[in-house]
């Protein structure tokens, strides 16, 4: 059941008033089946109207902040996400189906995010540049104006620190659009940015459907930067959107991470790090990795003790704190267990036990380990967007780094292996917007700057490098002889 909320779920943030819509959808509990309530169904109308708001805030108080008050802002968000971090928490694990422990996890992050951003907000400077005689130039950094933010279902508080923080650092005003299938923890971070003493307008949330309130913020012509976190489908539709309004996107959409093992490596170590960069919110994270390269001669031992793990990971509703949760819908569902279809010629060498008592209506399905999975199998390639892992052995160094870039993505890679050499020409081989050396980071790193090649997307957000996208560079020339 919903804890009491300090705000009507069914509302919109417009201009810092709470607002019903005309119409709602149910938010499921993909734990149960169960309703939890109303959100929005946010029309076109209210889109303008969270654009226009937008709009007013940056012609008005929220305009004229400074960076250092924008950045105490954002530092007392940070706080009273942490005040709150319980019920984020609460609502996280309801919402997404995500386990009690890493829900905490993406709290604790936003907060991060909020103190990260505000803490970097006055510290974003232009140049000067040395020009002809008797100039000075120098540059500034400017917001772009109204950022439209399109967020998914799997990491809602970790996108929302990303996205939404870098842009309000820089002093844009935002739209949110979060994802139907969970957007509580969207609302309850506009209520806390509201107590925090953000200005009204400059954060408006609008919940509801992708095709209608998402395309409606994606294609209006009052957004100057969309950001958008999703699928290659959808991502295409909004860049085509931008490109009729001709603004900048940052799109993130995902990939098939490798991470490649060469017998070198310190097994132990790298194991937690190999099972569980997969299994993660039911593989439902965008930067999973999906793929393991194990090099020939450790590739039985690494299986054996992966498949191992497997066995031994706990299934459950979210609220019981499992390794595995279900995953966000049965809509999601379907659509992974279609996907699933092409692994009848693979051998799959372990399953996570289902256990009997899960609610029937749950959106659960079975964790499994696949190996070996040619490289160029749809196994090895599509995105599945569930806890499946596949194991791909190799022989040789090259080897590994073809395979390893042989997809339509590039988000993340991970390699172990104890030679310094070959980390060093492995992290520059490597066709992937981050590569992890003897660790992994699946979702994690406030201050590491992230964000794909290939059908994996375009733009940074994270770190310092959001900063720059989420804002426009004006250069000044005076002559003055
Ligand atoms: P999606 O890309 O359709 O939805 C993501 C967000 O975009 C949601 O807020 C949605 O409301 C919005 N949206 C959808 N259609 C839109 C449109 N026409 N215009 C504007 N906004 C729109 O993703 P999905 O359907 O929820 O999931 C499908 C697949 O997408 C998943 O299986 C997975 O492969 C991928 N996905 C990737 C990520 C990621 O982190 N990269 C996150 C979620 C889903």
């Amino acid at each position: 059941m919903l804890p009491t909320l300090p705000f009507d779920p069914s509302h919109v943030l417009i201009g810092g008033t709470w607002r019903s819509t005309t119409d709602t959808l149910p938010l499921v509990n993909p734990s149960d089946g169960s309703t939890l309530c109303q959100i929005a169904r946010s029309t076109e109308a209210d889109v303008d109207a969270a654009v226009a708001a937008a709009q007013s805030a940056l012609d008005g108080a929220w305009g004229r902040m400074s960076a250092l008050e924008r950045g105490r802002c954002l530092t007392r968000l940070g706080q009273l996400v942490l005040e709150h971090a319980d019920l984020l928490t609460t609502l996280e694990t309801l919402d997404v189906g995500k386990p009690v422990t890493q829900a905490r996890a993406d709290a604790i992050a936003l907060a991060r995010y909020c103190e990260f951003y505000g803490g970097a907000a006055d510290k974003v400077h232009g140049e000067t540049i040395p020009y002809l005689d008797g100039y000075t130039v120098y540059t500034l950094r400017e917001p772009h104006g109204v950022t439209g933010h399109i967020v998914p279902w799997n990491y809602p508080m970790q996108i929302i620190g990303r996205s939404v923080g870098a842009a309000l650092a820089m002093g844009n005003a935002c739209v949110l659009k979060p994802a139907e299938d969970a957007c509580l923890t969207a609302l309850m971070y506009a209520h806390l940015a509201k107590e925090a003493g953000f200005p009204e307008g400059a954060l408006n949330v609008v919940p509801g459907v992708g095709a209608e309130a998402g395309a409606a913020l994606a294609r209006h012509p009052g957004v100057q930067h969309l950001s958008f976190t999703g699928s290659v489908q959808t991502g295409k539709t909004i860049q085509k959107f931008a490109a009729e309004n001709v603004v900048p996107v940052t799109l993130e959409l995902g990939g098939k991470s490798p991470q490649i093992v060469f017998d070198d490596a310190d097994i132990d170590a790298a194991l937690p790090f190999l099972v569980n960069a997969g299994l993660q919110n039911a593989g439902q994270t965008c930067s999973a990795a999906s793929r393991i390269l194990i090099q020939r001669k450790i590739y039985d031992t690494v299986a054996t003790r992966m498949a191992k793990a497997y066995r031994a990971k706990i299934i459950g509703p979210a609220s019981s704190d499992p390794d595995i949760g279900p995953l966000i819908s049965t809509r999601q569902k379907a659509r992974f267990e279609t996907l699933l279809e092409a692994a009848h010629d693979v051998p799959c060498i372990a399953e996570t036990p289902i256990p009997k008592d899960l609610p029937p209506d749950g959106a659960y399905v079975q964790p499994r380990l696949y190996g070996p999975v040619p490289p160029d199998h749809p196994l090895a390639q599509d995105e599945l967007f569930g806890p499946v892992q596949v194991l791909i052995p190799f022989d040789t160094e090259d080897e590994a780094i073809k395979i390893a870039n042989g997809t339509i993505y590039g988000l993340v890679a991970g390699v172990w292996t104890d030679s310094g050499a070959r980390q060093m020409r492995l992290a520059k081989a490597l066709k992937t917007g981050q590569v992890f050396l003897n660790n992994y980071g699946a979702g994690g790193g406030v201050e590491l700057p992230f964000g794909g090649i290939g059908k994996s997307g375009h733009g940074r957000e994270k770190g310092f490098e959001a900063l720059y996208g989420f804002s426009t560079l004006k250069t000044v020339a005076a002559k003055h002889g």
